[in-house]
């Protein structure tokens, strides 16, 4: 898991023509390229270049037509020197030439771009690979934008789904018939559709392509955008092919729940190893722990977990068990999250339902109502006078107190309710702290 800084990122504005950066890797003979693929994000376009074997390369930014030009030394081509067309906007397409020195990556740019360049070492049936990544203009890094503020007590429901995987890191293929990255996809845009068909949710998808956000900036979008929830979508696999039905995890300050929940949160966090991620790119994002002060969250996450197997189960539509885990795109959110595996693509019979859209909007719609659910337990915070509550629909004195962080013996003083009095809609509460 550890990361060594072995390459400086390039991260060359195109204004000269020609500038050649030599790349200190050890030489290796013969590395020949053997196959090319792209992925388009909003905000670049990752080409990856597999490799039969590690190789050094240089990388050049010539003009007229603009083009990033990597050659990468001594090898060859496997199969015809076909151009890749790719035409989305900001790479026109990948070329490949056979030159003495070695085999050329040429990409053909729409405007001058920058761009980043690095290796990839083999990881599961990956080979070792080459990527590019060519940036729009103002790239990389832009977060989402900010959730409108001052929207007082009629705010949106800020409601963040991040689909697992996409692009280059396809996640688990359980028996080849589902593909996680394609399952994940699918179940959260139908999530996200019915949510915003209902109205009072501002929903955002950390990715609504097939292309690849590491882990970090998933957890930067969803921190930028000031979600009340965090709702991970994945599938699962076993090596038991008769392990099946839904399990939610959520990330407990204890650790996993088991050996198997330990197991899965490693797999799912080698996503960033497999779907690419610059060495420069992110201090370790391994490595961030879980903040102990939010405990809050822990608790939310945990019912809003509950609410989702209730919904699965009351409608028939997974078994579902619920676990603690600590997955890296769970962790250091400033909000309740929890990680849905929807199924196992290795079980037969969840495969078989998952290939169905029908299945897979009743799934989603289960997903949605206990988003439903837990906004009426927990309404989000909204604009307060100073020291004053006004209660919304679905508050309780116990969640209005969570989020004060105060007792329910303290709102019960502070307001001269004894312990069989209940509260109204739009009455207004006292929750001065002492
Ligand atoms: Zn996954």
């Amino acid at each position: 898991m550890k990361r060594r800084p072995f390459h400086t990122l390039l991260f060359v504005l195109v204004a000269v023509s020609a500038v050649v950066v030599a790349t200190p890797l050890p030489a290796a003979a013969g590395a020949d390229v053997s196959a090319v693929r792209y992925w388009t994000a909003p905000d670049h376009t990752r080409i990856v270049v597999d490799l039969t074997a590690e190789a050094s390369y240089s990388t050049s930014v010539l003009t007229d037509p603009d083009r990033v030009v990597v050659l990468i030394a001594g090898g060859g081509i496997v199969g015809p020197h076909t151009a890749t067309p790719v035409g989305d906007g900001l790479v026109d397409r990948v070329r490949l030439n056979q030159l003495q020195s070695g085999t050329q990556v040429v990409v053909d740019l729409v405007t001058p771009s920058a761009h980043t360049v690095f290796p990839l070492r083999p990881y599961l049936n990956k080979p070792n690979r080459i990527v590019i990544d060519i940036f729009h203009e103002g790239q990389p890094g832009a977060g989402a934008p900010a959730r409108p503020e001052g929207a007082g007590e009629s705010r949106p429901r800020v409601i963040i789904i991040d689909p697992g995987h996409g692009g280059e890191d396809p996640g688990t293929l359980g028996n080849g018939v589902l593909v996680e990255k394609d399952v994940a996809l699918d179940v959260s845009k139908r999530f996200a559709k019915l949510l915003r068909s209902r109205g009072g949710y501002d929903v955002r998808l950390t990715r609504d392509g097939d292309y690849f956000v590491r882990l970090a900036k998933r957890k930067e979008i969803a921190n930028a955008s000031g979600g009340d929830v965090f709702i991970s979508i994945h599938a699962n696999s076993a090596p038991n092919r008769r392990a099946d039905g839904t399990e939610i995890f959520y990330v407990s300050p204890r650790g996993a729940s088991d050996q198997a929940a330990r197991e899965l949160a490693n797999r799912e966090n080698a996503a960033d190893l497999v779907g690419g991620v610059s060495p420069n790119a992110d201090a370790d994002v391994l490595s961030i722990l879980v903040d102990l002060k939010m405990s809050d969250s822990v608790q939310k996450s945990s019912d809003l977990a509950g609410l989702v197997r209730d919904e699965l189960s009351r409608d028939k539509v997974s078994d579902c068990a619920i676990k603690q885990a600590g997955f890296v795109v769970l962790k250091s959110l400033a909000m309740p999250s929890i990680l849905v595996e929807v199924g196992f693509l290795t079980n037969s019979s969840d495969v078989k339902k998952l290939k169905r859209s029908s299945y897979r909007q009743s799934y989603a719609e289960c997903l949605a109502a206990a988003v439903d659910r837990y906004f009426d337990r927990y309404a989000p915070v909204v604009a307060q006078h100073e020291g004053m509550h006004k209660v919304a629909p679905g508050e309780t004195l116990w969640s209005i107190a969570r989020r004060y962080d105060i007792t329910i013996d303290d709102l019960r003083s502070m307001n001269g309710l004894n312990p069989r009095a209940t509260i109204q809609v739009d009455q207004v509460l006292t929750v001065t702290r002492s």
